[in-house]
């Protein structure tokens, strides 16, 4: 197999389009066929973080997400009344759980989308249905797709989120939930809105947040304790959460773009096989929870090319996973008895994280606190890149 030629990007989010941009770069003639019928601008607050955030300085495209930052300033607690019980803690170089470049996931999909090569083609609409790696008509990759259409290519980049079905035809992953649902949603906003991330805990293991965004609107979400997995309905989960829970579940009703997840994470054993890689969530999904999935979508994509571009296919993809499987590995280690800590069921319990939230974002244990959040950062350096085009 060879290094460059045609290359099938399946997805066309953070991920996928962060692998276009790069192979494109680097001499690859890129299709991205993307399920939904048109490209995706939907979705709430994502951040770039860690080694992201050179990736995105060598795309130039800092200044463009800078540009179109949520606006949000920091991180606050909230109890019922909307006081503040703590404010979550900045880190030496000032990112906190708000980072400096947090921007809706749908921008920041715009910024790249906007700056791929002219070369680079999208197929709207359409999914794989099956693929074929017997390389008998030349190419190592043929793939047939629900609208009856062949596609050929030198490498297939399955790049289609948490549930990847291309992905699970050719390969076999462990999923493991984490017995927590995340509904995102926008709703309208309002004068006591500001430029904060509020977050607000209630017995029963709810979360509420409201965050600012850069639209003249408010991004809204409930997470929530759920270990069976089926999503119940939120007005009768959220009973008497109090705060503003009754108007984001108002909110919810009339938003167009509720994203509900119940929170999973992918670990695939391996994240090749023949010509075909996963990237993304589709390979390492950390979920929100463990936070960065969108630094690693777009640093993946860029370690992919750069390894491609360095040596043949099967010692790339080798170094691909030995390059990424550092970060994923130390985000999906999740600290133990955090879903308790974060979730209290109980008065007891919820008590006892605020006098927690005190003692961790005092003084001395502060920049430690900040320092979880940046999970997305790398021990090495990223490998090196040769653009050519
Ligand atoms: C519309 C949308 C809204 C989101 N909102 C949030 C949010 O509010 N908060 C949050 O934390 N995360 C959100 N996410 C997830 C977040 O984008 C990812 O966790 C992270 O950025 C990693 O991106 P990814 O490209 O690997 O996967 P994803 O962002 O999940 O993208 C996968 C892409 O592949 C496409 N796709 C899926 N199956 C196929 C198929 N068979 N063939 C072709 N294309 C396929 C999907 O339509 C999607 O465009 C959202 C994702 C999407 C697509």
């Amino acid at each position: 197999m060879t290094s460059s030629g045609r290359a099938l990007v399946s997805g066309g989010s953070i991920a996928g389009l962060s692998a276009a941009y790069w192979l494109a770069r680097t001499g690859w003639d890129v299709t991205v066929l993307e399920r939904s019928p048109a490209f995706r601008t939907g979705g709430q607050n994502v951040d770039v973080r860690g080694a992201a955030r050179e990736v995105l300085d060598r795309m130039g495209l800092t200044d463009d997400v800078r540009a179109a930052n949520t606006t949000e300033t920091g991180t606050v607690i909230v109890d019922e009344h909307g006081a503040t019980v703590v404010r979550l803690p900045d880190d030496d170089s000032g990112e906190g759980a708000t980072a400096e470049l947090e921007v809706l996931r749908g921008d920041l999909a715009e910024v790249i989308r906007n700056a791929l090569p002219d070369s680079v083609r999208f197929r709207f609409g359409d999914a794989i249905v099956a693929v074929d790696e017997d390389g008998s008509d030349g190419r190592p990759v043929t793939v047939r797709t629900r609208s009856g259409a062949t596609v050929q290519a030198e490498l297939l980049v399955v790049a289609e989120g948490v549930r990847s079905d291309t992905r699970d035809l050719l390969f076999t992953v462990e999923r493991r939930r984490l017995g927590i649902t995340m509904e995102f949603g926008t709703i309208p906003r309002i004068p006591s809105d500001d430029d904060t991330w509020r977050w607000y805990n209630a017995v029963g293991g709810r979360q509420v947040h409201l965050r600012p965004d850069a639209h003249g609107t408010t991004r809204a979400m409930l997470a929530y304790t759920n270990d069976d997995g089926v999503v119940p309905d939120r007005r009768d989960r959220y009973a008497g959460a109090g705060w503003q829970t009754e108007r984001v579940l108002d909110g919810f009703e009339h938003s167009e773009d509720v994203y509900v997840d119940d929170l999973t994470q992918i670990v695939a054993p391996t994240w090749h096989r023949g010509s075909v890689v996963l990237l993304g969530d589709a390979a390492w999904c950390v979920t929100p929870m463990g936070g960065g999935g969108s630094s690693l979508a777009l640093t993946g994509g860029y370690v992919l090319a750069a390894s491609l571009a360095a040596q043949d296919a099967d010692r790339a993809f080798a170094a691909y996973e030995e390059w990424m499987r550092p970060l994923v590995d130390r985000i999906q280690t999740m600290p133990p008895g955090i879903k308790r800590f974060a979730y209290p069921q109980t008065r007891a319990g919820l008590a006892a994280q605020r006098v927690a939230h005190h003692v961790l974002t005092s003084r001395p244990v502060a920049p430690l606190m900040a320092r979880l959040t940046h999970t997305a950062d790398a021990d090495q350096p990223l490998p090196a890149l040769d653009v050519t085009r």
